[in-house]
């Protein structure tokens, strides 16, 4: 990341509103900001394939579901975060995955600006890509403070989506399984 640039454009920020970049509580803000960038945008230069390399054989062929993942990511329109929790489930074809392997790459996926939808794809595109199983179901459930602190100002919304692929696109007796294990 090229923080020399961030700060800069902090500093532009502050001023843009009206603000002294230079006062006292604001002084060390860029510098802040531009830290934490390495954080939240940090699964851009990271790839999902590595963490979902580490498969086991296994002779399930039911559906693995593991659900409430707490996740973070920032809204690509507003750079604002949106938050909230994503469930991972997919039928094994031979094959299973560390459990927390399906939260890194959650992770991967969430820390760079994004919008939900996208981001719902891409972690159950990325399982079916690496893992290959026989199907996935992804289905997030986020609060976006873009909708709670500005614009219709509606806090507590919370925005649900979803993503099916494989055999979890074509049988709807696995998302009705996939409803019942993720209220159990
Ligand atoms: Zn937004």
């Amino acid at each position: 990341m090229d923080h020399e640039k961030i700060e800069a454009a902090v500093r532009l920020l502050l001023e843009g509103i009206g603000e002294d970049p230079e006062r006292e509580g604001l002084k060390d803000t860029p510098a802040r900001i531009s830290a934490m960038c390495e954080e939240i945008f940090g699964g851009l230069g990271e790839d999902a394939s590595r963490d979902l390399a580490k498969t086991f054989s296994s002779g399930c062929s039911d559906l693995v579901v593991e659900k409430d993942i707490r996740f973070y990511s920032v809204c690509e329109h507003h750079l604002l975060p949106f938050f909230g929790t994503c469930t991972v489930a997919y039928v094994p074809d031979g094959r299973v995955v560390g459990l927390s392997k399906l939260a890194r790459t959650v992770e991967v996926y969430a820390r760079r600006p994004q919008i939900q939808e996208q981001l719902t794809a891409q972690i159950a595109d990325a399982v079916m890509r690496e893992l290959a199983p026989k199907g996935v179901i992804v289905k997030m459930k986020a609060e976006h403070l873009c909708m709670s602190m500005r614009g219709v100002k509606k806090p507590g919304t919370q925005t649900v989506t979803m993503a099916r692929r494989g055999v979890c696109a074509e049988d709807d007796s696995l998302l009705a399984t996939f409803f019942a294990m993720e209220n159990e």
